[in-house]
């Protein structure tokens, strides 16, 4: 089968470079698939689960954040503002995300504060639902 160029770029990182089979993202009206030879074209990225079929039959999860990913000539550019393996979600760390959260949707904020909290929120509970799902072998 053939593949596709496919690199991941997360806003501290290359998270990933290589070649894969398959590439599911999550995008605001739903998930997408990308196989190799899809036409150009630019996707936004939702806050999600991203799974990849790097080799066949192997697919991988990756917690993403939001962004977009850019397909040309059978490459596809993923740019999202983070990315972690269910393996390096800090758990803890990812509860307490969410409780900061969760408590800061509780005071009083300006727009662009609830923006940023709500965009925090959902980034925890997709950490906790990657690792969690890993976790109890789900
Ligand atoms: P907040 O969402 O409360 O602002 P933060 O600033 O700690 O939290 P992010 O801005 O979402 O976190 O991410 C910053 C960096 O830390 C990114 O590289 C992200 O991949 C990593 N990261 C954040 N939370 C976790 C976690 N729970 N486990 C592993 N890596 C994390």
């Amino acid at each position: 089968m053939d593949t596709f160029g496919l690199k991941i770029i997360a806003s501290d990182k290359i998270f990933y470079e290589g070649r894969c089979r398959n590439l599911i993202i999550p995008a605001p009206d739903g998930q997408k698939g990308i196989l190799p030879n899809h036409e150009n074209m630019v996707i936004a990225v939702s806050v999600g689960i991203a799974r990849l079929e790097l080799e066949e039959g192997k697919w991988s999860e990756v917690a993403v954040g939001t962004g977009f990913a850019e397909i040309v000539n059978n490459r596809v550019t993923l740019l999202v503002d983070t990315a972690e393996r269910p393996e390096d979600i800090d758990i803890r760390r990812a509860e307490e995300q969410r409780e900061r959260a969760e408590e800061r949707m509780r005071q009083k904020q300006s727009i662009q504060e609830y923006y940023h909290t709500q965009a925090s929120l959902a980034r925890a509970m997709n950490r906790l639902k990657l690792a969690q799902n890993k976790k109890w072998n789900l």
